[in-house]
């Protein structure tokens, strides 16, 4: 293994990585089929209605994945599917009376709006399973011709008996897989727990030509199809929510090397479930929050921070009161990195390229963020000592560069790097992210711009003539709203906060 060890390395000097593969169930050293190169699938959407935050975890849990195969020097073959043909997509085109393309590409559309607000980076490829049907009807020509699959009036199942290693991915045992327990069996089948993998066409669906006659896709026979397209059928990563284990990855991994043998995924990736308020989020207990419904409220780096914060494999819960504080830490650590650019503005003429000193890398690499303060408090102190000698001067100071003056340009650099490969570093500059911000937050508060600025002045009048109860009382109840008022020399400035 110490060769492998060596070797895995993409770029020189790139850390060895390691991933938690859920078929091995152990944490494994991460060694590219190809050198330098990897291939990712993820499984997609079904864009029959608005996106919830669980898709948002599971996207932006693979989009910090593959940021980091990026940082590390990989070059990423990075496939994400969309099933735009599905009974959902079709029952609910029906009820809105248009036609399932119609349905499928207002929902690709919006998904892609939320997805580049959440910073995920567009995937190499993202291929339609109606795209693809050429290549799903070869696989299942393939599966059948190995005796894994039957037909059985112009429905296609998978065998699953003639598989000994179906099951080897979820570890279940063949008594948990009660296929009757939840749907009705289709006496069709030879065995219960077979799963379709082409459906006969009924009357006003979809469907395309095949050997078994007119119909359309299983649900799980399109990732193994399109995974083989783009990635071939040996490749790095699979990855997806954990509810996609069984049966949708089982079945997957059953199709593709009951077709062909040799199929194999190096490490299959799971992400946890999102529960809202302590409850698991589902469809029958109707308490999906939607990514467009959190987006109203919060700005989109909140949300991927709050994504982003709890280990990826883990659950974690949805509340209000967590999207309060990861956009309260947000604005922190952007308004952090914004005063440190206006500070290191002041010295721009200065050569500020020199590397950052031993000593404070050891802090960067331990606690970042506060480090970055308390070398932000002493530049501010020197800064406001220049400023004064400034005035005195009535010149600019010909000093040598301030002591830490390096220290902060390079380790605000250092910040913007990691925060890069999270994903939470914005496009757009740090003062209109903070604006963004500070809207939002408003927007949570009932409050407009004017209507906060009233109260401000009522304050200040307040405390000008010595109410200070009054005073108190407007402060307290805006910091329950999540404001909280500063009192500068220049006068009240306020900031988001979490709610008091
Ligand atoms: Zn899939």
């Amino acid at each position: 293994m110490a060769a492998a060890e060596d070797t895995a390395a993409a770029a020189e000097g790139a850390p060895p990585l390691h991933l938690f593969n859920s078929k091995t169930k152990k944490k494994e050293l991460f060694v590219p089929r190809v050198n330098g190169k990897v291939g990712m699938y993820v499984c997609g959407v079904t864009p029959y209605d608005s996106s919830h935050v669980g898709h948002a975890r599971a996207y932006v849990a693979f989009d910090v994945l593959y940021r980091y195969l990026n940082f590390l020097g990989y070059e990423v073959n990075y496939v994400r599917n969309f099933t735009d043909v599905d009974d959902k997509i079709i029952k609910r085109a029906e009820q809105n009376g248009e036609d399932t393309s119609s349905l499928c590409t207002r929902f690709i559309n919006e998904f892609h709006t939320h997805m580049t607000e959440l910073q995920c980076l567009p995937p190499t490829v993202e291929p339609r399973v109606t795209e693809h049907i050429k290549d799903i009807v070869e696989l299942i020509t393939e599966i059948i011709k190995n005796d894994k699959g039957y037909v059985v009036d112009g429905n296609v199942y998978f065998s699953v008996s003639s598989f000994p290693e179906y099951l080897s991915l979820s570890g279940r045992k063949q008594d948990d897989n009660l296929a009757g327990s939840r749907v009705a069996v289709d006496p069709k089948k030879r065995n219960d727990k077979d799963f379709a993998l082409w459906k006969a066409a009924k009357e006003g669906e979809p469907s395309w030509e095949s050997p078994w006659g007119d119909g359309r896709p299983g649900w799980h026979i399109e990732c193994s199809a399109m995974s083989a397209r783009y990635l071939g059928h040996v490749f790095d990563i699979h990855g997806g929510g954990k509810d996609l284990i069984f049966p949708h990855h089982e079945n997957e991994l059953a199709q593709s090397r009951a077709a062909y043998p040799e199929s194999e995924v190096k490490c299959w990736m799971h992400n946890g479930f999102i529960n809202n308020c302590g409850e698991k989020m589902s469809k029958s207990a109707n308490n999906f929050v939607t990514i467009r419904s959190i987006m109203t409220q919060y700005h989109p780096m909140a949300l991927r921070f709050f994504l982003v914060r709890a280990h990826y494999k883990s659950d974690m819960n949805y509340s209000d009161e967590a999207l309060e504080i990861a956009s309260d830490r947000v604005y922190y650590i952007y308004k952090t990195l914004h005063d440190c650019d206006e500070t290191v503005s002041l010295y721009r003429e200065e050569n500020i390229s020199v590397p950052v000193p031993a000593e404070e890398q050891k802090l960067v690499d331990g606690k970042l963020i506060l480090f970055l303060i308390v070398v932000k408090q002493k530049l501010e102190q020197q800064k406001k000592k220049q400023q004064q000698k400034k005035q005195q001067q009535q010149q600019i100071p010909q000093n040598k560069p301030e002591d830490h003056i390096q220290a902060l340009a390079a380790l605000s650099a250092e910040i913007k790097s990691k925060l890069s490969i999270l994903g939470l570093m914005p496009p757009s500059p740090l003062a209109e992210e903070l604006e963004h911000l500070k809207e939002k937050a408003l927007t949570r508060a009932g409050l407009t711009e004017e209507s906060l600025r009233e109260q401000i002045e009522q304050r200040v009048a307040a405390r000008n003539s010595k109410q200070f109860d009054v005073s108190d009382h407007i402060r307290k109840d805006l910091a329950s709203k999540g404001i909280a008022l500063m009192d500068e020399p220049t006068g009240t400035v306020w900031r988001p906060c979490e709610r008091e």
